[in-house]
């Protein structure tokens, strides 16, 4: 990838951004080109989304797909965002058993799979509890 691209890339890939539908107000994670809300198109503008939220709900993973045995026990949360969306994200940084629902967390990148021989590396978000 030319290194100009590379760096126009970087706020989409390192921040969480979404789409306001400027009808109804509501924030749209991952972005879509049709409000899900009131069904308008057209009037959705890109919109960055704070990284701040808080456990809705949560499962321990004690069984992970293959490549992925070695972080399991996992906690895989489903937060909603201050801003409303709600993404399902891995907690990260954290004792599996002190995970109570409720609790604040921020989102943050981190590496989840280094891929073949051009030695491309995926990033994705997980949360990490605020204390
Ligand atoms: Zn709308």
């Amino acid at each position: 990838m030319a290194v100009a691209r590379f760096w126009r890339e970087i706020p989409s890939r390192y921040n969480l951004i979404g789409v306001k539908c400027l009808n109804c107000n509501k924030v749209i994670f991952p972005p879509r080109s049709i409000c899900p809300y009131c069904r308008r198109t057209g009037k959705l503008e890109p919109y960055k989304l704070s990284r701040r939220g808080k456990i809705l709900s949560y499962t321990v993973v004690y069984s992970a797909a293959e490549g992925f045995e070695d972080q399991v026990p996992y906690v895989l949360a489903i937060v909603e965002l201050e801003d409303g969306p709600r993404i399902t994200a891995q907690v990260t940084d954290c004792d599996p058993s002190e995970v109570r629902i409720g609790d604040e967390v921020e989102v943050v990148f981190r590496k989840m799979r280094e891929e073949g021989e051009d030695g491309v590396i995926y990033y994705g978000y997980k949360v990490r509890r605020v204390l």
